[in-house]
């Protein structure tokens, strides 16, 4: 019940933010995770195993460490991968090139984060807060693709309404994007000049829509 209460709390202020509601949610949890885990985790043996592992963090992922507040412990950590890194590159490995035994710490607590918020938005329906969650999910602009198709993968029943926003959502976002490709032909300037600012830059969206994940 405390779960749900804070999942219900966190999914209604990420859809008072634009794009996708659930890669708000994981951007903003990823960062307080990376927070949280380098500090309280750097001495923790369990932790330097797995992260060691791991080979540290994903690209993606590790892109956050440039603007980490806490240099000593990206330098603690780092120092473990390098020297496995190190140790792999003397033994001059090129048929059996280095790869990490595990998988990027964020990756994974990515992973869990959308498993339980989807399967928290399918089973919101028809529950107490069934309505409200339902009302300001589709003031957003809804799920990004990856996120979308995600939510499909869940063995349950997928309520109608959020089936019906996504396919509409994304007919009216490749509608759209024809126009646009349309009127960026020779000859047809002023009718693209009509086109609002987001119609404008529709391609932007479309790319992000497909990226998912920021
Ligand atoms: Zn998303
Ligand atoms: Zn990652």
């Amino acid at each position: 019940m405390v779960d749900k209460h804070i999942n219900f709390i966190e999914l209604e202020k990420a859809c008072a933010k634009p794009g996708c509601p659930l890669c708000t949610i994981i951007r903003e949890r990823a960062e307080r995770y990376i927070d949280g885990m380098l500090f309280e985790h750097v001495s923790d043996r369990v932790f330097r195993k797995e992260f060691r592992e791991a080979g540290g963090f994903c690209f993606f992922h590790s892109q956050k460490l440039d603007s980490f507040r806490d240099g000593l412990a990206v330098a603690i950590l780092s120092r473990d991968i390098l020297e496995d890194r190190i140790a792999a590159l003397n033994k001059r490995q090129l048929r059996k090139p280095w790869k990490p035994k595990g998988t990027c710490p964020v990756c994974v607590e990515r992973k869990r984060i959308e498993k339980e918020y989807l399967t928290f938005l399918i089973q919101a329906d028809g529950g107490e807060n069934g309505n409200a969650v339902r009302e300001f999910f589709t003031a957003t602009e809804g799920f990004c693709v990856p996120h979308y198709a995600k939510l499909l993968e869940i063995p349950k029943f997928i309520p109608k309404w959020i089936v019906t926003f996504h396919e509409n959502k994304f007919e009216e976002l490749m509608r759209r994007t024809s126009q646009f490709i349309e009127l960026s032909a020779y000859g047809r300037g002023a009718e693209f000049a009509r086109l609002s600012e987001k119609d404008k830059l529709v391609w932007k969206e479309i790319a992000r829509n497909l990226r998912g994940g920021d």
